[in-house]
């Protein structure tokens, strides 16, 4: 079977074809690919910091952030440039290659924008790669963010265009798909991807990956997040994917879009080293490093440096990021197991 093609017309029946795989069949594919255009055993680590936390305007069903719903969240306001910017230092010294900056906001305000445009630069002249995610964005401020010199823009297609409706009502699908062309048009990366288990089809796992794979370029990012249920928000009880649905997810997600990286994301904590190890198998290979996803937990980044060493893996390193370096980053994350002042809660 000829593989590791970048298509952008794949059809339903494929798709369903390719999960219905026997499971180690798709795996060995899955893997071949992934083989085919990527280091098979490095993985690129993202930090992510929430600079302004809930009180979203969003009725995302999903979201402890959203202002419809009553959750433990503590709101945050936006946090200072000179904050950020410590945080971000921090991560680097710590082996993140790539700064992902979350607000909680339907989309950015005018007002708001001289102090994102600064924080980009001042983050983006510590060597990181930038990404933010802040919602809805327009042309002129995709454009305004890329000046800025913001690498990537998350923005996510949450689930296929069927089930989207079920999972949120304040934004449609349209308006993702626009600041997904606005983020392109402007020259930045795109990172966007979904949530599987928050009770939708398998149809819907089929479609969500066929959007994101048939967009006229693929993103370079794919984050397949699992649910976390949250207390207090509509999905809290909805019954548990089954894992090996996870890991075929991410093994499709892999063979659709080849030369995409592809990111375990939120519902970490709800895997075991053996399942990562087996997404790591079927593709994935991008992380999020720290306690902290956004507002949701994460494994502790000691625990990720030991699971990559127990598998022989690295983090992938930028130009500028030398071996000694992420060798001394290891040992010292190892070594530290006060990870405490490696993280932060958003104020
Ligand atoms: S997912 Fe984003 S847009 Fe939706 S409620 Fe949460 S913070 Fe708001």
């Amino acid at each position: 079977m000829e593989y590791g093609i970048v298509r952008h017309d794949w059809k339903h029946a494929e798709v369903k074809a390719l999960f219905e795989m026997p499971f180690n069949d798709l795996l060995f594919y899955a893997a071949s690919v992934h083989r085919k255009n990527f280091k098979q055993n490095e993985v690129q680590i993202s930090t992510l910091l929430s600079i302004k936390t809930g009180a979203c305007p969003e009725d995302c069903k999903y979201c402890p952030q959203s202002g419809h719903y009553k959750t433990d969240l503590e709101r945050e306001r936006l946090m200072e440039v000179e904050k950020v910017v410590n945080q971000a230092k921090l991560a680097k010294e710590k082996g993140a290659t790539r700064f992902c900056m979350g607000a909680a906001w339907s989309d950015p305000k005018d007002r708001d924008m001289p102090y994102i445009e600064k924080m980009v630069k001042e983050v983006s002249a510590l060597g990181l790669e930038t990404c933010m995610t802040l919602g809805k964005l327009d042309n002129e401020k995709a454009h305004a963010l890329r000046n800025a010199g913001l690498d990537y823009y998350n923005h996510n297609l949450d689930t296929s265009p069927e089930y989207y409706e079920q999972i949120i009502t304040t934004r449609t699908y349209a308006d993702r798909l626009n600041t997904i062309d606005h983020v392109r048009d402007a020259g930045m990366k795109v990172c966007s991807g979904g949530i599987v288990g928050m009770g939708e089809q398998a149809a819907d796992r089929y479609g969500l990956l066929m959007q994101l794979a048939n967009l006229p370029k693929q993103p370079e990012s794919v984050p397949i997040n699992m649910l976390v249920k949250v207390a207090g928000t509509p999905l809290e009880d909805v019954e548990d994917l089954d894992h090996f649905e996870f890991i075929r997810t991410i093994a499709v997600a892999r063979i659709m879009m080849p030369e995409s990286y592809v990111r375990l994301s939120a519902g970490r904590t709800a895997m075991n080293e053996q399942m990562q190890s087996m997404c790591f198998f079927a593709g994935a290979n991008s992380i999020f490093y720290g306690d902290k996803l956004l507002t949701t937990e994460n494994p502790e980044a000691d625990a990720d440096m030991n699971l990559l060493k127990k598998l022989g893996m690295k983090p992938e390193t930028r130009e500028d990021y030398s071996d000694e370096a992420y060798e001394a980053s290891l040992n010292s994350a190892i070594a530290d197991k006060a990870t405490s002042e490696l993280f932060y809660e958003a104020k």
